[in-house]
Order: structure tokens, then C-alpha cells, then sequence
């Protein structure tokens, strides 16, 4: 019989969503009556923007026809959408990134997944807390992470705990670590890093010789003037970070999959024997053996998201669900919550009254009030005291849900 990767076997069943959703069909089986408020997706709601609908609709007619009709295209993506990416994206913001860095895929969970094949299964690898699963399971699967222990927390890891006390700005590790995962706006706690911040980390990696990987899912929420939307931005990170970007969040692409990864050409680690290898090279390698492109009619909806259209259609939806968010952290304030991030990002981070754990939480806002968060447990010990509200659904349901909180 074939023998498994162990690894596999390691990782705790994801039992988060399976538990809130089992808790919510207890609910209304109990309740048939109640009318039940969904703030616990973290997936989007209103549609795509038109710009990239009707970008869909000619690309599919160009694929009807022998002349117009194309095939597998570049893995890397077409050249089309990473010269769009670099222009507005970077050039346009004075970062100095170009075309064969942009490596475009069919999303952000798959890149920051998979970026583990082109490491050592030797690194030390850092990671905030609480974080986007994918993070912790990805480097579990890949051998990194150790032995888990019945809080699952994993004995190799590295945690960088983000809470009230730290302002949810990570402390630099105490110990030597070769990769930090960080995610800014970040998923869960909707808290992001200034520039001076962020300069922080870049330095550390320098004089550590340290990799960040720098998950820029929500850049797009950025509201504020001195929070980054690229940790390009910071002067010396081309030569210490990877960036992952997505068109999810940003214009509505969570079912219409694309998104990129950057990995500039000045980024290097090191093998086995010492020498310096350019990452660009290995993951251009990876890119090319493991993906065979996104398809050419969703890279037309995503060049179409940086027309002049596109581009407003984008905005306003980011402003939908920005004002969404601001409806839900006044409605938490003026209930009386203590209430984190919101302002740069879709999520509010909310701390659960005095005594109560996170699922202790969510049960009293599901029983009590019908409203369904995420216990902010499920994303790391950190988060444990705390739950996720979202900014996706629609405004009727954002205020009704505040209207009742407040009740
Ligand atoms: C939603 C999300 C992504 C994006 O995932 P896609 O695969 O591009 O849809 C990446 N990182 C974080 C932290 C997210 O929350």
C-alpha cells in the first residue's frame, strides 16, 4: 500500500466553520420563526462590477471563433494584465516592479498555499496570531510546523501574538526565524501596520536574513493615509518580501477566481551548499511545472477591474462594504464593545463581554439576538476572548443587526 504525507493526518479537522454551521441549524430548527442576520462569511455579496462582466462576455465570443480563439496561454498570465497589475498597482505609486515579477494565478489562497514548495522544510517559520488559517495548515502539510498540541498550537512554529495589550501590532520574535507570515489589513482582526511600522519588519528581515511573505488580500479597505497598500512601499523590501494580492475582495472575484503574486528579481535564499538562489527563478520554475495559467476570460475581467469604469465600479464597491463597516463598529461602540479594526479593513474584531470566551459569544449573539459572527478562537489562541464580524452582507442586515444589538 502506498504510504500517505503524515502531515496530512496531523492537522486537526477544520471544525470552525462545520461547528458554527451546525450550532446555526440547531438555532433555527429550535426557532423556525427567527429571522437569522449572517456577519460571520467572509466571502462577498454584491456582484461583479459590469466593467468585468461585459470584459467576460467578449472574451467568451472571442473563444467561439477559430481566428480569435486561444488556447493555453502564458502560466505566468498574459502579458495584458501583468503590464495592467504593474502600471496601477505599482508605477502609478512610485514602486519600482515590473512585468516578469507579477506571477498571476487563479488566487491568493492557492499562492500563499503553495509558496511552501520553494522552501526548506528546515526554515523557522513565523506566524501572527490569530491568522487566515491557510497559513498554519499549509506549513503543517509541508512538514514545517511540528507536532500540534491539544490547543493547536504547533511545537515549530513560531507565534507572533497580536492582542489589546500589543495593539495588535506583532512583537519582533525572540528567537531566530527564517520566514514571517504577515497579512495587512489583516484577516481577522481588521487592524493594519503604519509605514513606520512595517519599515520595522523589513528591517528586522535585513539584518536577519529573513523572508516576509506579505498577504495584501485587503489593500483595497486601506482608508487611512499612512497605512501601506504594498509592502513595496517600504524602501529595501524588494529585496526581503513576497506579495500576494487578490482580485477577491477588492472587485468581487471570490467565485471568478484571480489574483497575483510578486516576487521581485532581487529577492534571494539560500541552498543547500550555500549558494544565493533568486526566488523569482524557483517559484517561475514552480509556476510553470504545477499551473497551466488562469483562464484567458477571467484575466479580461480582471484587466477590465483597471479601466477607467472598472475602476469606478471597483470603488464603489469597496465603499459599500467600507460604510457597512463603519455602521457595524459605531453600532458595537454604542452598545458598549470594545471594537478593533473596521476602519482600513471589512472586519471588526470585537471583544466579548467580561468572563465570556469567544464560542460562549457567539452562542449569546445567536441565541439572544440571532446574529451569526465567527468566534475569533477558531483563528489561533490569541484569538480566543473575541469574535469576527463582517462587512460583506447587505445594509438592510448591517442595520438591523446593530438596531438589535442595541436593543
Ligand atoms: C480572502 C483572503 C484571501 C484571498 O483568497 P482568494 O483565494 O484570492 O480568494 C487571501 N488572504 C486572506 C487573508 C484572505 O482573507
Amino acid at each position: 500500500m502506498a504510504q500517505i504525507n503524515d502531515n496530512f493526518i496531523k492537522i486537526p479537522a477544520t471544525y470552525l466553520f462545520s461547528e458554527i454551521a451546525k450550532r446555526v441549524t440547531q438555532h433555527k430548527e429550535a426557532h423556525p420563526e427567527a429571522k437569522v442576520i449572517r456577519m460571520g462569511i467572509g466571502d462577498v455579496s454584491l456582484p461583479l462590477p459590469d466593467a468585468s462582466v461585459d470584459a467576460m462576455i467578449k472574451a467568451a465570443e472571442e473563444q467561439r471563433h477559430a481566428a480569435t480563439f486561444r488556447g493555453y496561454g502564458p502560466e505566468q498570465g498574459y502579458a495584458f494584465l501583468r503590464e495592467a497589475i504593474v502600471i496601477n498597482d505599482f508605477t502609478s505609486k512610485g514602486i519600482n516592479i515590473t512585468a516578469d515579477e507579477i506571477f498571476v494565478s487563479d488566487g491568493a489562497k492557492s499562492d500563499t498555499g503553495n509558496i511552501g514548495d520553494i522552501f526548506s522544510v528546515n526554515n523557522r517559520v513565523a506566524i501572527t496570531d490569530p491568522s487566515y488559517p491557510v497559513y498554519v495548515d499549509t506549513n503543517a502539510m509541508g512538514g514545517r510546523a511540528g507536532e500540534p498540541n491539544e490547543q493547536n498550537v504547533w511545537s515549530n512554529l513560531v507565534y507572533l501574538p497580536c492582542n489589546v495589550q500589543n495593539n495588535f501590532v506583532p512583537a519582533l520574535p525572540t528567537e531566530k526565524v527564517d520566514i514571517i507570515y504577515l497579512c495587512y489589513p489583516n484577516n481577522p482582526t481588521g487592524t493594519t501596520l503604519t509605514k513606520e511600522q512595517l519599515a520595522v519588519w523589513v528591517k528586522y528581515a535585513k539584518e536577519n536574513d529573513a523572508i516576509i511573505l506579505f498577504d495584501a488580500a485587503y489593500e483595497a479597505f486601506i482608508t487611512e493615509e499612512n497605512v501601506p497598500h504594498s509592502i513595496y512601499e517600504i524602501e529595501g523590501a524588494q529585496e526581503v518580501a513576497i506579495e500576494f494580492r487578490s482580485f477577491s475582495k477588492t472587485a468581487g472575484f471570490t467565485g471568478t477566481r484571480c489574483g497575483y503574486t510578486v516576487v521581485p528579481k532581487a529577492l534571494m535564499g539560500n541552498s543547500e551548499n550555500g549558494e544565493n538562489v533568486s526566488l523569482n527563478k524557483l517559484w517561475n520554475r514552480r509556476h510553470t511545472t504545477k499551473f497551466n495559467g488562469t483562464s484567458y476570460v477571467v484575466q479580461r475581467a480582471a484587466e477590465a477591474t483597471f479601466s477607467p469604469e472598472g475602476k469606478q465600479q471597483v470603488r464603489a464597491l469597496i465603499d459599500f462594504y467600507t460604510e457597512n463597516a463603519r455602521i457595524i463598529r459605531e453600532g458595537l461602540i454604542k452598545a458598549g464593545y470594545n471594537v478593533y479594526g473596521g476602519v482600513n479593513a471589512p472586519y471588526i474584531w470585537t471583544k466579548a463581554p467580561e468572563g465570556l470566551g469567544s464560542w460562549e459569544y457567539f452562542d449569546y449573539l445567536l441565541k439572544e439576538k440571532n446574529i451569526v459572527t465567527t468566534p475569533g478562537a477558531g483563528f489561533g489562541l490569541s484569538g480566543e476572548g473575541f469574535v469576527r464580524f463582517s462587512a460583506f452582507g447587505s445594509r438592510e442586515d448591517t442595520i438591523e443587526a446593530m438596531e438589535r444589538l442595541n436593543k
